[in-house]
């Protein structure tokens, strides 16, 4: 079944809402949890503009001017269907990475006063379920939205985020956690469980 290009612009718009309000929510609630460390740096400061112009400014300007038009393309009919079937599990992700993380979480790479490893829920199985559900969440914006900026300016500025941020981020945790995030490394894979996986006891 096709559908013209708004009735998919109106499904993106609707997961768009329900995404900020999740990270929405979650900001808030952790908001008055102390910092201990911070390492906003000119480069990571870089990363999250890049980031937000890709995720955030695009699409809002696609939706609502004809600047990028520009940049228009046609997809394939069956392409936005894959965008909607790619957004729930996306919107699922990353849901559950934020209440697993709880009061351990931070948009930038910071520890808070009595940080602790998270091993539980979707951790269990990989180290970066929240930078896995936003992967997903820009393939279905590139599926959904028929322009090449708006669509693809998501996956392409935080797969830049990713590659870079990760090993970082990966550094940090063992600097301060040592052997216990070590181990945790050992024993999940970075986006996709890991073969070696081991049932902890
Ligand atoms: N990379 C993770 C978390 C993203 S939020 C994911 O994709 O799910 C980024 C912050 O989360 C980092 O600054 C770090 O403080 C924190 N963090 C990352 N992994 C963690 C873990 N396993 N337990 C506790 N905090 C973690």
């Amino acid at each position: 079944m096709s559908f013209p290009i708004r009735v998919w612009n109106i499904v993106f718009l609707v997961g768009f809402i329900t995404y900020c309000g999740i990270r929405g929510v979650f900001k808030r609630r952790t908001e008055g949890n102390e910092k201990i460390v911070r390492r906003l740096d000119a480069l990571e400061k870089t990363l999250l503009v890049t980031v937000g112009v890709g995720s955030l400014l695009l699409p809002v300007l696609y939706l609502l001017t004809h600047w990028l038009a520009f940049a228009d393309y046609h997809l394939p009919e069956f392409a936005p269907w894959f965008g909607v079937l790619l957004m729930a599990p996306a919107l699922w992700l990353f849901y559950r990475s934020h209440a697993d993380l709880g009061l351990n979480w931070s948009v930038t790479l910071e520890l808070r006063k009595g940080h602790q490893v998270v091993k539980q829920g979707v951790y269990r199985w990989i180290r970066h379920p929240m930078y896995a559900s936003i992967l997903l969440w820009d393939l279905a914006q590139g599926l959904l939205l028929q322009n090449w900026l708006a669509g693809w300016g998501a996956l392409a500025t935080f797969a830049v985020l990713y590659i870079v941020r990760t090993p970082r981020e990966e550094q940090m945790m063992c600097e301060f956690f040592g052997e216990e995030y070590r181990d945790y490394m050992r024993e999940t894979g970075q986006l996709c469980p890991s073969l070696r996986f081991k049932k902890r006891t």
